[in-house]
């Protein structure tokens, strides 16, 4: 058996890093810039106002309260050049630019206007540069905006947006083929063939997928036959940047992607043991030199655990990410985790919850059997448990959270 982190750093180091692609804005999210992005204008472009209220000349306000003459209104989008002189003022709402002539502006809320609107009271001395937007206050151009290797998010494209952008340099994400293996498997509502199940792999891993943000290609069910399961490799390479297949990967009589790996991938095929419970068997390999495939057990939660463990953090790889992995949290267990010691690190279904001070808790969600796939979809985490007795209830232990959003609260 392999340590975790040695059999990662080896699916990491063969996985290639996409090709640059410039890709539309709005298609963006979530993908890594590979290049320095440049500010190529100033943000905001040109000198306005913070505030709803008066453009004024600070020097007439010095001696406050003082009357000012309103010459003229100006609202955001207005381009009109509009100038004060000396004891005047103009009415300006937040956004519009600021006036020739004026050098700062006194908010609406210190000023009392004249019934007429001719003239305005301001009530206190504002000094030059008060409630004002300096052009480049933002963004300066000229500097970069956005580091190489940064995952964009939604404020990342307003930036960008902001600055006239309609197309990103970033690693174009992986398109990845997905295929259940196994003779016994079946899709869909009828009656089940004594022997055969119903496959949920495939749907769960496609989702997997599209959560880490790649579009996948669904590759169907396919026989434990090694020609059939060489053709549908051989003739989706071309589409698919990557594999992941389900099943076929132990011991058994009938292991086909094993088999067809190891005559598909050459040298660097590689058929692990990993010290982990569940998902022990991986197998592994490139096609061509360019397509990883992710060989991944056959037993639903190994599954789901190999692909969290070694094809995600692959995938991501090879979309430009440099942080691959989901960082190791602490959390308190409100209950005892006892195990065997195996040399394994087990990995355990739980929610996750905070309390009221903020603590990170969790408890298992149900049966830890590798087919018993129910309480990992009742789970938001997996906590890590190393080679040993287990915890006890109150230890502080690490955990890998699935799914931040859906935290629950917990009494404790
Ligand atoms: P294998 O890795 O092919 O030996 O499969 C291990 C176990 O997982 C067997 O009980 C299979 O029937 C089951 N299994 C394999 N593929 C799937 C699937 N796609 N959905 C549900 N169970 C599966
Ligand atoms: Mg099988």
């Amino acid at each position: 058996m392999i340590p975790l982190e040695e059999a990662r750093e080896l699916l990491l180091s063969a996985c290639p890093v996409m090709e640059t692609e410039h890709r539309a804005l709005g298609a963006s999210l979530g993908c890594v810039t590979a290049e320095p992005i440049v500010a190529r204008e100033d943000v905001p472009p040109f000198l306005n106002s913070a505030m709803d209220g008066y453009a004024v000349r600070s020097a007439d306000v010095a001696e406050a309260p003082t009357r000012l003459r309103v010459v003229d209104s100006v609202m955001a989008g207005d381009g009109r050049p509009v100038s004060i002189g000396e004891g005047e003022a103009v009415r300006i709402m937040t956004g519009a630019p600021l006036p020739d002539g004026a050098d700062a502006v006194c908010m609406v809320e210190r000023t009392t206007t004249g019934s007429d609107g001719q003239w305005v009271v301001i009530e206190d001395a504002v000094s030059a540069g008060n409630s004002l937007r300096r052009p480049g206050s933002d963004i300066a151009a000229g500097g970069e905006v956005v580091s190489i290797g940064t995952e964009l998010t939604p404020a990342h494209l307003g930036v960008l947006a902001r600055l006239g952008l309609e197309s990103v340099p970033v690693h174009r994400p992986p398109t990845v083929g997905v295929l259940s293996t196994g003779d016994e498997l079946r899709q869909g509502p009828a009656p089940l063939p004594r022997g055969a199940i119903r496959d949920g792999n495939r749907p769960m891993l496609i989702a997997l997928i599209e959560r880490a943000g790649y579009s996948t290609i669904d590759l169907g069910i396919v026989p434990d036959d090694a020609a059939t399961l060489r053709k549908v490799f051989e003739n989706a390479a071309t589409e698919c940047d990557a594999f992941v297949s389900s099943g076929g990967v132990s011991v058994g009589d009938l292991d086909v992607v094993r088999i067809v790996l190891s005559e598909m991938c050459g040298p660097s095929m590689h058929w692990m043991q990993i010290a982990i419970k569940p998902a022990k068997p991986l197998a592994f390999g490139v096609i061509d030199g360019r397509v990883p495939v992710f060989g991944l057990p056959g037993n639903p939660v190994s599954s789901m655990v190999s692909f969290e463990l070694f094809a995600r953090p692959a995938l991501r790889r090879m979309g430009g990410h440099t942080e691959v992995v989901r960082p190791t949290l602490s959390a308190v267990t409100d209950v005892d985790l006892t195990r065997d010691a195996d040399e394994k690190v087990h990995l355990l279904r739980v929610v996750a919850g905070v309390d009221g001070t903020g603590r990170l808790h969790v408890r298992p969600s149900g049966g830890q059997d590798s087919h018993q796939l129910r309480s990992l979809a009742e789970a938001n985490a997996l906590a890590i448990l190393p080679d040993g007795p287990g915890a006890r209830a109150g230890d502080e232990i690490g955990v890998l959270l699935l799914d931040g959003e859906r935290l629950a609260s917990s009494g404790s």
